[in-house]
């Protein structure tokens, strides 16, 4: 029946019965359903009065010079909690659309040095004044699925080994491909993570060291959008780390979205 949700398990209770549980889950379904609406109507409706916000605050900025000192501190502090406040939303929003999977971006093949060049592009001075990249990404490498959510995932990899590495820190973003899947790498030489926390990383808002979080300006919600985007593209989420020597977040995507352009132009020739 149209709006019902049932929830079926089977069971092998002896040798040749199977015992079937089937349990009515509509009402969990709709409380979840509401939770979604609420974060997402609530993530929507604060962009309006952060936006005015934003604009007293530049205007205030502009006469900055002519202010005491105590309220000048009072400017920059608020702006940069008005920064944060937006990061928060637009990640919120970000959530509820991959969760809701509506409005969803039509799958393409892409160049995997594309999105990557383009993460590295807007990070720029962040990620290479402080950090050294080594970039080992075939141009060959294409994977196929949505640009903005897999921009979305890597991006926030690379962030998240920028913010937990000290400055002078070596990252390694690669690409390996083999016949059964097509592996996206990031490695950092951080402080790495006690692997009581790993499972519970990719939770909304969880941190391992909330103090630092505030610090580093993250919204906790990276890892859960990184959850969700390989989830839409079929794909795993690895992660490895020692602390104090550095943590490896690893994207495994299967072989039906990946491909070898320089191979396919061989196969073609043959
Ligand atoms: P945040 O905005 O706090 O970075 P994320 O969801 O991206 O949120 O990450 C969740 C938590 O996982 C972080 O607060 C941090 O404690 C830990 N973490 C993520 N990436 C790394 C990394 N490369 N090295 C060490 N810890 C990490």
């Amino acid at each position: 029946k149209d709006g019902v949700y049932l929830e079926i398990q089977t069971t092998l209770y002896d040798k040749n019965d199977h015992l079937i549980f089937v349990r009515d889950v509509t009402r969990l379904h709709l409380l979840e359903q509401m939770r979604k609406d609420f974060v997402a109507n609530a993530s929507h409706e604060l962009k309006t009065p952060l936006t005015v916000i934003k604009g007293y605050l530049e205007t205030l900025d502009m006469f900055k010079d002519s202010l005491p000192k105590s309220m000048q501190k009072g400017i920059v502090n608020m702006s940069e909690q008005s920064e944060r406040m937006e990061q928060l939303i637009e990640d919120l929003l970000l959530l509820s659309r991959l969760e809701s999977n509506d409005k969803r971006e039509e799958n393409q093949w892409h160049k995997v040095t594309d999105i990557i060049q383009a993460i590295t592009n807007a990070m720029g001075p962040i990620l290479t004044d402080s950090h050294t990249l080594q970039l080992h990404i075939p141009e060959e490498a294409r994977l196929y699925g949505s640009y903005k959510e897999l921009y979305s995932a890597f991006s926030n990899l690379i962030v998240n080994a920028v913010k937990y590495s000290p400055d002078g820190g070596n990252i390694t973003v690669k690409w390996e491909s083999s016949e059964f899947n097509g592996v996206f790498s990031v490695q950092d030489t951080g402080i790495g993570i006690d692997p009581r926390y790993i499972p519970r990383l990719t939770e909304r808002f969880f941190r391992v060291d909330k103090g630092r979080g505030s610090k580093t300006g993250g919204t906790g919600l990276g890892l859960a959008i990184v959850k969700h985007v390989l989830l839409h593209h079929e794909a795993k989420l690895q992660i490895r780390s020692q602390p104090g020597f550095g943590s490896t977040f690893s994207c495994h995507f299967p072989a039906s979205r990946t491909r070898n352009d320089a191979m396919t132009a061989i196969a073609f020739q043959s």
